[in-house]
């Protein structure tokens, strides 16, 4: 019931729904997709590879952003996959999508 309002309401504003696998979104690294294992209480994602640090959420909503975006193919996979470190290419991406 909530996921079909949801759909409706993005496509009533343009946009569309998809729907993204959780798994590991939390412990993956946005930024280079190291697996950063943490409790549910450590509220902040810190990396030991790449040094990026955010809240917790922040990283796994640019996981699950990253996700989606591969899904629907505004972004070949490999950005989903991480093993491109080029962030200026995927804001730019991302800019085109959302204008
Ligand atoms: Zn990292």
């Amino acid at each position: 019931m909530f996921r079909q309002f949801l759909a409706y309401k993005c496509e009533r504003n343009g946009g569309q729904l998809v729907k993204v696998k959780p798994h590991f979104t939390i412990q993956d690294c946005s930024y280079c997709g190291k697996r950063v294992k943490k409790s549910l209480s450590v509220r902040t994602h810190a990396c030991p590879d790449c040094g990026l640090v955010l809240d917790r959420d922040h990283n796994a909503a640019l996981n699950i952003e990253k996700a989606g975006l591969a899904q629907i193919g505004a972004i070949p996979a490999i950005y989903s996959l991480y093993n491109c470190r080029s962030r200026s290419r995927l804001n730019s991406i991302k800019q085109r999508l959302w204008r």
